[in-house]
């Protein structure tokens, strides 16, 4: 079948990935100039690592990733108040455990695909029109196309959801945070494989030293939505951050001070995304635009791409029945992400804690328990109860 993706992210290259394997012919679209590299750290481990490793980019992550040894969080004056060591959750789970930028896997995956599938930078998806045998296609510059089936990998504000499900706001549950990645080069102080955070009722600022002299920021902010929600130009974005980091201590005016020579800022809404259907006709969605779990789960990127292997497979396995595959897309994989979803909201609190005594208690819970105790309770959320279907075996490949 030949299927217009709309989205280069994470989700929709893993997606040509499978289809192309499984002998279909996917078009990807991508608003941006070229793939998008950026963002912040994700956590690769379980079901996504599995998924990383099918698509042949483990070994790439194991090169560029990081295996951080600290997890620390530190006062306003840089006095440590508690500190967690991570390697204890990679020795749960065997070692399958790598800590990798966003864009590095992005590029990873976006390497197994170049050259091999139909590429449209520059570009979106505008209309979508249903026939009863096909799906045709406007573009915002290119001739339009008619497809077998669209999928949206257009992320969190999706514009195939918009225009096939409804505008946003019916599917969208805003997590009262924003939360802000960027990258400075040549900032000091350094912290090797050290994960610094210094949290203030409601804000919290995290740094990260990577190769190369370069260093990576995550700002979180809780905020009720106010007005039209998080701006879009780098100014106005830096403006906004300025606002609201204002005054805190630790190394924050400098950090603030960083923005100023920043572009290409992620700064966007801690929101999941909950929908009773991922498909409608001949649409289907994949990744944040059809179940966003937020930042929380830690797990967006590996649920985007096992997403994608589900709905290739299962797309390849009915021949010409895109609507029991797309069913069968929507059986195999809602309760698993439902319970992420859940899983995640509990993150909330010990994220961006409202209130200082809530800030003191979860330091003094991190102090106190033993590393093994600590590691016990988060993989009680990270355990899956979901056996990965395997698509290669069942067609051959
Ligand atoms: C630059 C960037 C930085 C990010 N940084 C972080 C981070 O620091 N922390 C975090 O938790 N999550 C971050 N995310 C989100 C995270 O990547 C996703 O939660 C997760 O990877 C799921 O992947 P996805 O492919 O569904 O969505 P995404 O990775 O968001 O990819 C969606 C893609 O669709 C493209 N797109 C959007 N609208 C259109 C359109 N109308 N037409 C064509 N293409 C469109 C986007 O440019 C993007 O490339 C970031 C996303 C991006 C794009």
């Amino acid at each position: 079948m030949k299927i217009a993706i709309n989205g280069m992210g994470i989700a929709g290259p893993a997606l040509a990935y499978w289809l192309h394997r499984f002998g279909h012919e996917p078009v990807l679209i991508e608003k941006a100039p070229g793939p998008r590299a950026g963002g912040y750290l994700v956590d690769c481990w379980g079901l996504g690592y599995d998924q990383a490793e099918k698509m042949g980019v483990l070994p790439k992550l194991l090169e560029l990733g990081y295996h951080v040894q600290d997890v620390q969080w530190v006062n306003a004056s840089g006095k440590i108040s508690a500190t967690f060591k991570p390697q204890i959750l990679g020795q749960m789970v065997n070692d399958r455990f790598v800590t990798v930028e966003r864009g590095d896997l992005a590029m990873a995956i976006f390497g197994q695909v170049e050259g091999k599938v139909e590429m449209i930078f520059g570009d979106s998806i505008a209309t979508i029109n249903e026939q009863a045998d096909r799906v045709d296609v406007t573009f915002e510059h290119a001739p339009p196309q008619s497809f077998d089936l669209v999928v949206g990998a257009d992320g969190l504000h999706s514009r195939v959801r918009d225009l096939v499900f409804g505008p946003m706001e019916q599917f969208e549950k805003y997590l009262e945070m924003r939360v802000a990645a960027i990258e400075v080069d040549d900032y000091q102080p350094r912290d090797e494989l050290t994960f610094i955070s210094h949290t203030e009722p409601k804000r919290q600022v995290s740094r990260f030293s990577k190769r190369n002299n370069k260093t990576l920021f995550l700002l979180g902010i809780r905020e009720p939505l106010v007005g039209p929600g998080v701006p879009h130009t780098d100014d106005e974005k830096r403006d906004e951050l300025k606002a609201g980091f204002a005054g805190m201590g630790w190394e924050c005016p400098q950090i603030l001070a960083a923005l100023d020579h920043m572009n290409h800022i992620y700064y966007d809404v801690v929101s999941q995304i909950h929908m009773e259907r991922w498909t409608r006709g001949r649409v289907a969605l994949v990744g944040d635009a059809a179940a966003c779990l937020s930042l929380l789960a830690g797990e967006g990127t590996g649920m985007g791409m096992l997403e994608a292997y589900v709905l290739a497979g299962e797309l390849t396995l009915a021949g010409d029945d895109y609507a029991t595959a797309f069913r069968k897309y929507e059986e195999r994989l809602q309760s698993l992400i439902k319970t992420k979803q859940k899983n995640a909201l509990k993150v909330a609190p010990t994220y961006l804690p409202k209130g200082q005594f809530a800030i003191f208690v979860r330091n003094i819970i991190t102090r106190i328990l033993p590393a093994r105790a600590v590691a016990r309770i988060a993989l009680m959320s990270m355990k899956d109860n979901f056996e990965s279907p395997e698509y290669e075996k069942q067609l051959n490949l």
